[in-house]
């Protein structure tokens, strides 16, 4: 794989892909829900303004069969989520996960999305990805919908890396929110490493004390700034991967640990994430040949959001 990869690389330029679709803006719960379609709506227009845009390859993220989420739920759970998609009007799976008839649609771009930015750089016609895409996926466990999360997309790109006949992969989770679903669905496979910073105690206070090998977690506590943020994620991921040697690197890139976020009380500014982008760039070109795939989770100030987006995928581009 790594030697193709390399040989790939050397004939062709590769740029970074940027996956949305306009059906990912038709999903709503209701009109004052945090998760709203205006996020993607921000996130497209600052990248398109971007001076390095003209570097990025955009593409509209293809549908994922039903059939093609059973890879990390049980086929019973999809088709539970199948069958409570409203025809009309809106249905709530817990207090603050909804659908409403254009959800399961949505859910299945997003899902596409990290399956497709997954394929391509694998295929090695990109050099890495960016998936704007909702609704997010990180709290969905294997059978439980939560956290605004229906269907665990990153946890989708993780089994088909594995498929394709990659060893071992990585998810890094910066959302201020520990990625329970991720956690929950990798927890026994020594084969994917998931580390997840996030405020603690915080919601969704599941797993947090888990404790085994693959599974690295960076409680910190609220008010947490830059300074405190940056020394933990280097401290813990850092080391966690050196251990790993991952083929591919998957981010699920929340962008709610930013202190104008309405939900959670991090610290971080836009220029954080501009780091973190270019710490995973730089981890990827360290053991995976550049092979890495970031698809968006939270983050719900929409101009804190455009910005910090901005600055992530900048150092995807630039790397
Ligand atoms: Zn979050």
């Amino acid at each position: 794989m790594a030697a193709s990869f390399k040989l790939i690389q050397e004939l062709y330029p590769l740029t970074t892909l940027y996956l949305t679709h306009s059906d990912c803006g038709r999903h709503m719960m209701s009109a004052s829900h945090p998760e709203s379609p205006q996020r993607l709506a921000a996130i497209n227009a600052a990248v398109k303004k971007a001076p390095w845009s003209e570097g990025v390859c955009f593409e509209e993220a293809p549908l994922l069969s039903l059939a093609g989420l059973a890879t990390a739920h049980p086929q019973h759970y999809v088709d539970s989520i199948v069958e409570k998609s409203p025809a009309e009007g809106v249905v709530a799976l817990d207090g603050d996960t909804l659908m409403n008839p254009h959800s399961l649609t949505a859910a299945c771009r997003a899902a596409g999305a990290a399956i497709h930015a997954t394929d391509e750089i694998l295929a090695g016609t990109v050099s890495n990805a960016f998936c704007a895409v909702r609704p997010p996926g990180h709290h969905a466990e294997s059978t439980i919908a939560m956290g605004f999360c229906f269907f665990n997309s990153i946890a989708l790109a993780v089994e088909r890396a594995l498929a394709a006949g990659l060893e071992r992969v990585a998810v890094l989770d910066f959302d201020v929110h520990h990625g329970n679903g991720t956690v929950e669905i990798f927890q026994d496979r020594p084969e994917v490493l998931v580390c997840s910073s996030f405020q603690y105690p915080f919601y969704p206070g599941r797993f947090d004390k888990v404790n085994k090998e693959n599974i690295c977690l960076t409680p910190l506590p609220a008010g947490t700034g830059s300074g405190q943020f940056r020394q933990a994620i280097e401290r813990d991921w850092q080391e966690a991967l050196g251990q790993h040697r991952p083929d591919m690197i998957l981010v699920s890139a929340g962008f709610d640990a930013h202190r104008d976020d309405p939900l959670a009380q991090l610290q971080l500014d836009d220029l954080d994430y501009r780091w973190l982008g270019e710490q995973c760039a730089s981890w990827a070109q360290r053991w995976s040949d550049g092979r890495l795939m970031a698809i968006l989770e939270g983050g719900y100030n929409l101009p804190a959001l455009a910005r910090s987006s901005v600055q992530f995928i900048s150092a995807l581009v630039e790397e």
